[in-house]
């Protein structure tokens, strides 16, 4: 049986992060992950300000910033009316070295990182070991992992568990999962064409309400992803040419001349687990929290979960208290500033973003115009919104919690 201090499962941006936080703070770790690699998905690709600025304590940020683009303008779109309110995230560069979101797909977070990682004297990384079953006592946490030819165990003080939506330490610790799935679906469609040709003062991250589909307008550095709700169409439909040239001939005019890389359809869940933490296995990212993507927020609350959580157990550590009352404390605190700001900041601004943008569809039209209207005239406003947009909002909260 392999020995370590922590076990982490799942190599995505949230188990690297931190897997190599653990290491670099000269904790032994050890990162399972079902996978051959890390998953090349093209999910998250917003970094928020403050999720930049905690990379760059592990140094990561540099080389993010290498790969990925500078979106420091977010817009909102009225598909008919042409209307357009935009939002400068350089009006908080007095509150951060990083006044711009950085768009770069998630992927090359996490494997920049597991690279890293294998050079780490104090990290192993386990690629195609899928966790299949734990036990804890009070001493530690006993892992078993299925490889394609056997089963592996490993013991440790504690396990996190950074699994993702379908975690199994989240179900085999028999937490609740509660909260609600959106009935639509969702597809991703991605492109070389270049969108900003065709629609004037477009920047990297839009968000465009219409009468019939609003749509979530992407740059990251080698496409464009749009995003929109797709009812309740079968998959086939979905990813169709029809449907495809459905959504580019409404957006810029083009059908058959516009090639995707990607249709990807997604179901959208807004859901909290009721603990993140039973004794001495955690939850963070995905496998405790899912949210809709409108906003960019569930990575990033993810990689939030990471710094709280290992910030903690590095404490637990130094004051050697990883088997005492001091780690339990310490523990306890994790889960409730992490979990009360899941709940009152990224599942209440997801549901709130996600009915902004419905809103442009049907009655709410006016106020919403109205309220976007206010909120780019009214300079207080404006900069209370990019705060709490930008997830600084979130992290006060958290320091606040006790
Ligand atoms: C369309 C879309 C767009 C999005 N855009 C954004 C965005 O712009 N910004 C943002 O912040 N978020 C965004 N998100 C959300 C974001 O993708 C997720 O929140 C993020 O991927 C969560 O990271 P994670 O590491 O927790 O989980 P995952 O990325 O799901 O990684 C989990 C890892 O665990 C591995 N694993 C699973 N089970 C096991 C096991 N038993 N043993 C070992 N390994 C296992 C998996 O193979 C995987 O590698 C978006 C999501 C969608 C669907």
């Amino acid at each position: 049986m392999k020995k370590t201090k922590v076990i982490v499962a799942g190599a995505g941006p949230v188990g690297t992060v931190a897997a190599y936080y653990l290491a670099r703070a000269g904790i032994e770790v050890v990162l399972l992950e079902a996978g051959v690699d890390c998953a090349m998905d093209l999910r998250a690709s917003t970094l928020h300000p403050p999720t930049l600025e905690m990379l760059d304590t592990l140094g990561i940020t540099p080389t993010l910033l290498e790969r990925g683009l500078k979106a420091p303008v977010y817009q909102f779109r009225d598909r008919g009316s042409g209307d357009v309110y935009a939002f400068d995230m350089s009006e908080l560069a007095d509150i951060t070295r990083y006044p711009f979101r950085v768009q770069c797909e998630q992927y090359h977070l996490s494997r920049l990182l597991a690279s890293k990682l294998e050079a780490e004297p104090n990290a192993a990384v386990y690629f195609n070991h899928r966790l299949v079953h734990f036990e804890q006592d009070d001493d530690g946490v006993t892992v078993t992992a299925e490889t394609p030819v056997s089963l592996e165990r490993f013991r440790a003080d504690y396990l996190i568990g950074a699994d993702g939506a379908s975690s199994l330490v989240r179900k085999w610790l028999g937490i609740e999962f509660d909260g609600f799935t959106y009935p639509e679906k969702f597809l991703c469609l991605t492109t070389e064409t270049p969108l900003e040709q065709y629609i004037d003062g477009l920047c990297h991250v839009n968000y465009v309400s219409d009468a019939k589909e609003w749509l979530v307008l992407l740059r990251v550095p080698s496409l464009w992803r749009i995003l929109v709700p797709a009812g309740d169409a079968s998959d086939e439909t979905l990813v169709s040419d029809e449907k495809k040239n459905a959504v580019f001939g409404g957006l810029i005019g083009l059908t058959d001349e516009v090639k995707t890389h990607h249709r990807t359809i997604y179901r959208v869940h807004q859901r909290v687990a009721k603990t993140f933490r039973v004794n001495r296995v955690m939850i963070i990212g995905d496998a405790a929290h899912l949210n809709n993507p409108i906003g960019g927020f569930g990575m990033n609350s993810g990689i939030h979960d990471a710094f709280n959580l290992c910030a903690k157990l590095v404490e637990a550590y130094r004051n050697g208290a990883e088997g005492g009352g001091g780690a339990e404390a310490l523990l306890a605190r994790f889960d409730r500033q992490r979990r009360t700001v899941t709940h009152d900041f990224t599942q209440a601004q997801t549901i709130k973003n996600m009915e902004f943008m419905k809103e442009g569809q049907a009655a709410g039209h006016r106020k919403r115009h109205a309220e976007m209207q206010r909120m780019t005239e009214d300079p207080v406003a404006r900069r209370q919104y990019l705060i709490t947009q930008s997830m600084f909002g979130s992290l006060r909260q958290e320091a606040e919690i006790q």
